[in-house]
């Protein structure tokens, strides 16, 4: 054999064992909305500033439509893990276990020469799986000096600071000892800025004489409105800013801590709920962003910026005041929508913006893609590499499907202008193109019956695509926990 046959046969030897395959980031957060990143540009992005998330978007690409498939934390945990919808992987609810059999992308990584690491919040029944080493919080973890267990010790550790702050240090001091010969897959996943949103007393003054800016549908009348959906929220899990005598009534949680107010004025208690919720959380938001800017300038100063894939995104999004709420769980946009930022400067053009379809079962497969693995059938989300490198496929999705499995108990298809959600056996129709906000149920109206009739089709067409039906559910086969009820 010659040398010009050979040459070139060694280099892709090589690069395929150890030089080229690229390092993974994920950075992950746990209830951290869209509308508190500074770089998708809402109502909030001159109080939310979000410098070193802004900058994953400015060199990479800003996913505007990327939603999950279930709004609460350890389902899209786990519908990240393995690529597969709730009723595949197990985790329908609260504290659920990924079964058995469902692939598990860090553990296709770690097979194929990763070295894979987890450090954070897992909230998942089931131990990690696929990871060299893990360090982990049991369930939410603390806010401050919180307690880890992990695969390495059967000692508890804890470690003394802000959470985002230690967990961050964690994930450097892996950085360093890394085994350079072969690549990595690191997944540091905060606790911040879930509820109740502490932040490191650093922040103590931030945006302290501030007015934040009101969402338009702040002062919605949810009790007299026409959505089965939104009254069924307020009845069964409460989140409303100010709703006097509600469990989770957020006013009601943090009196004490708020501005002085007239506290006969519902109105005013209302506004001072928001004010108090909206700097708190984006004080949290900052810790995080900080945080993020830390990784990035850890990249950049050992040269691993170019080879590696930084991921920013959250389990799902949150209500920043909209229609009143605050939390989650439901099939409407606020909460229906996760972050996510890509950055990799070797497929993605800096600056890029997404408009796709995405959903958190994709970003397992899309890991794979780009690290060259291949992906397990089982996988039921798509990769995304093609939108990364600017080329959506001709045949990408047009909706989503959700359900959610605690209470209230609904699920929805949303396509690019609709959403449609059934909800104990009555439906609800929102046109996002004239009604983004969301606060107008056209179900009923004369001229979208055939429209209704259409998307009822479509939703039932999706179940059968993605294999869900009642009886798929109930022969899961696996320990999972009995369904808690939900907690805040
Ligand atoms: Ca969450």
């Amino acid at each position: 054999m010659n040398l010009n046959i050979i040459l070139p046969l060694l280099l892709l030897i090589s690069s395929a064992f150890c030089g080229d395959r690229p390092n993974i980031v994920f950075i992950f957060s746990d209830d951290h909305a869209s509308e508190a990143i500074s770089a998708y540009g809402s109502h909030l992005k001159d109080y939310a500033k979000t410098p070193h998330l802004d900058r994953i978007a400015q060199e990479g690409m800003l996913f505007k439509n990327t939603f999950c498939n279930n709004s609460i934390c350890s389902p899209s945990r786990a519908s990240i893990m393995t690529g597969q919808y709730s009723h595949k992987n197990g985790v329908l609810n609260l504290n659920g276990s990924i079964i058995d059999n469902s692939p598990v992308f860090t553990e296709e990584l770690q097979k194929s020469g990763y070295q894979t690491w987890l450090v954070g919040k897992w909230h998942i029944h089931s131990k990690p799986r696929g990871f060299d080493k893990y360090k982990v919080v049991k369930g939410q973890g603390k806010y401050f000096n919180p307690t880890f267990y992990s695969n390495t010790t059967d000692e508890l550790e804890k470690l003394e600071g802000y959470s985002s702050d230690v967990y961050t240090d964690r994930a450097l001091q892996w950085l360093d000892k890394r085994d350079k010969e072969k690549p990595f897959c690191l997944l540091l996943h905060f606790k911040a800025p879930h509820h109740d949103y502490q932040y490191p007393p650093r922040h103590n003054e931030l945006l302290k004489d501030v007015k934040i800016p009101e969402p338009s549908n702040l002062f919605e009348d949810v009790h007299n409105g026409d959505s089965h959906l939104k009254k069924a929220f307020l009845n069964e899990s409460k989140f409303h800013l100010s709703r006097k005598g509600d469990n989770n009534d957020y006013y009601e949680r943090h009196t004490a801590e708020m501005e002085p107010h007239d506290a006969s004025n519902n109105r005013d208690k209302w506004r001072v709920a928001y004010q108090h919720m909206a700097k708190t959380y984006i004080r949290c938001v900052t810790a995080v962003d900080e945080n993020v800017g830390r990784v990035l300038d850890y990249l950049d100063k050992h040269k691993l910026a170019e080879n590696t894939i930084v991921v920013y995104s959250s389990d799902q999004g949150y209500w920043l005041g909209q229609h009143g709420f605050y939390d989650k769980r439901l099939a409407l946009e606020e909460s229906l929508r996760m972050p996510l930022l890509v950055r990799y400067p070797k497929l993605t053009k800096a600056g890029s913006v997404s408009e796709d379809i995405c959903i958190n079962i994709d970003y397992a497969p899309t890991f794979l893609d780009l690290a060259g693995v291949e992906i397990p059938e089982a996988m039921q989300g798509k990769s995304l590499k093609g939108i990364l490198a600017g080329k959506t496929p001709d045949d990408w999705r047009k909706s989503v499907y959700y359900r959610y499995y605690a209470s209230p108990k609904h699920s929805a298809i949303r396509t690019e202008r609709y959403t449609f959600i059934e909800i104990a056996g009555k439906y609800e129709l929102y046109d996002l193109k004239n009604d983004p906000q969301q606060m107008n149920n056209i179900a009923d109206s004369v001229e979208h019956k055939a429209l209704v009739e259409k998307l009822k089709k479509a939703k039932s067409d999706y179940e059968k695509e993605i294999g869900y039906s009642k009886a798929a559910v109930k022969n899961l086969n696996h320990s999972n926990r009995p369904p808690k009820k939900a907690k805040p």
